[in-house]
């Protein structure tokens, strides 16, 4: 059997959160609102408007560049793009072609054998989209809402070798995006969107042969899904002798299929040129320090750093560097805790996300502050309360905001370990169910489990449990 290997490189356009669009003050997010209500004369394109930058546009591509060690350049030009396309009022879409924002640069992805792959990225650069069409009734509308919305283009090498890494790389992208607060960059809403140029080879080969574009996926498991199904075809075609030609491929989510768009366009079609309405864009290092002045330790980094720190498992410091809210939140718990940090790994990682994911929160938003956790965790530790009534108690700081120690003092949550009433409910259970006692002495010791429950039931599951089942040995036993 022939050993053949992909190559794979992806075209990411970022929907940048910021407050309005590129070229002018309509709102840049407009995510569900009617057809063509949040468009102005600029980017509509009617004649003798003129383009204004946004400044957050600039600074968001920087901080992006930074996380991607990409050479930001002091001097960058927009260039027309022309083409002609129902969506494109203007005829042309600004766009950076010669002298883009950063060159370069790289992102390191972990691989599932622990290894890590830098993918090469070739530039980034800044762009207004386009609007959309659909067809509807038999007709064709436009909607310009989306044109003129701010968007970082980033291209990377094909340095990526499967439908996998195509998955793992965009969930990282997604992740750096979020903890930059650069983009919402949620890919069902567009905000984040990838097109994949995909190649074979045989393994040990070092050329580049002919690859398709798989376009219009909406989201990171279909992609997977598509890049998995292209590699195949074109293993098939090539096994059967026939030639890969440069296909656009469609994406059609209903069908889970690609399907051939157009061949693909060349670069000259477009007949770039310098956009003469709008200046250079000039970063000097006044601005760019001012931008990268809270520029902060990005996830992989922190990642390792909590396994050396606090010396947590990978797993745990991977899912805690998930979000970034979230790992501020471990560290201002364990910190208020003081104690041991996996105890606080543990919290957040089974009852807080558990929490934030219920709710669709994060971290940030909890009004459980990391002052309150640490205070649940040490009245557990302290055995004020047993295990399941801290968990219940901080369901209950989630709703009332209220400080842990007065709900437990208000509700009497306090855990009994008074000996003598754990003692007197649990004689009372062994007296009122013989049978159950008869097959417990019979060697059906399973039934321990249902005795303590049994306490933990009258008692309001204030009981110790510890003590409720030594109580209970004590009785059963004897
Ligand atoms: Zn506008």
């Amino acid at each position: 059997m022939t050993e053949y290997e992909a190559i794979i490189g992806l075209e990411t356009h970022i929907q940048l959160n910021t407050e309005t669009k590129i070229f002018c003050a309509c709102k840049a997010d407009s995510w569900g609102d009617p057809a063509n209500s949040n468009i102005c004369p600029v980017c509509s394109g009617l004649p003798g408007v003129l383009p204004v930058l946004n400044r957050a546009v600039v600074e968001k591509a920087v901080l992006l560049a930074k996380a991607m060690h990409a050479e930001v350049q002091s001097d960058s030009y927009f260039d027309r793009k022309n083409y002609f396309y129902p969506d494109l009022p203007k005829g042309y879409q600004i766009t950076q072609n010669d002298h883009p924002i950063a060159l370069g640069g790289y992102m390191d992805l972990p691989l599932p054998d622990g290894g890590t792959r830098k993918v090469g990225i070739t530039k980034l650069h800044m762009e207004e989209d386009a609007g959309k069409t659909k067809h509807e009734h038999g007709r064709r509308l436009v909607d310009f809402n989306r044109c003129g919305v701010p968007l970082i283009e980033m291209v990377t090498a094909p340095d990526l070798r499967s439908a996998d890494e195509v998955a793992a790389y965009l969930i990282r992208l997604r992740q750096l995006l979020r903890w930059l607060d650069i983009s919402e960059a949620d890919m069902e809403k567009g905000h984040l969107r990838a097109d994949a140029n995909v190649s074979i080879r045989l393994k040990g080969e070092t050329g580049l042969n002919e690859k398709t574009e798989i376009k219009n996926v909406n989201s990171i498991e279909s992609l997977r899904t598509a890049v998995e199904k292209e590699i195949a075809r074109q293993i098939r075609e090539v096994e059967a002798g026939n030639a890969i030609e440069a296909w656009t491929l469609d994406w059609d989510e209903d069908t889970q299929s690609l399907s051939k768009m157009r061949s693909k366009e060349t670069m000259a079609d477009y007949r770039y040129f310098k956009e003469p309405d709008l200046l250079v864009v000039r970063l000097d290092e006044a601005w760019e320090s001012a931008i990268l002045a809270d520029f902060p330790e990005l996830p992989l980094a922190r990642r390792e750093r909590f396994v050396r720190e606090y010396g947590l498992p990978e797993y745990d410091a991977d899912i805690l560097t998930s979000e970034r809210s979230l790992s501020d939140y471990f560290e201002s718990v364990n910190q208020a805790y003081g104690g041991d940090p996996k105890r606080v790994s543990n919290w957040l990682m089974n009852d807080v996300l558990r929490l934030l994911n219920e709710q669709g929160l994060e971290a940030k938003d909890l009004k459980v502050t990391p002052g309150y956790l640490a205070e649940i965790i040490k009245l557990v530790d302290a055995n004020t309360i047993n295990t399941p009534t801290g968990k219940a108690l901080l369901e209950k700081v989630q709703q009332t905001g209220q400080p842990p120690k007065e709900i437990v003092e208000a509700e009497g949550l306090a855990q009994v370990s008074d000996t003598g009433l754990i003692r007197e409910i649990a004689a009372r259970i062994v007296a009122e169910n013989p049978d159950s006692v008869e097959k417990f002495r019979g060697g059906k010791e399973g039934l321990m489990g249902w005795f303590v429950g049994q306490v933990m039931r009258e008692s309001k599951g204030k009981a110790d449990p510890n003590l409720a089942r030594e109580v209970l040995e004590e009785l059963l036993k004897g």
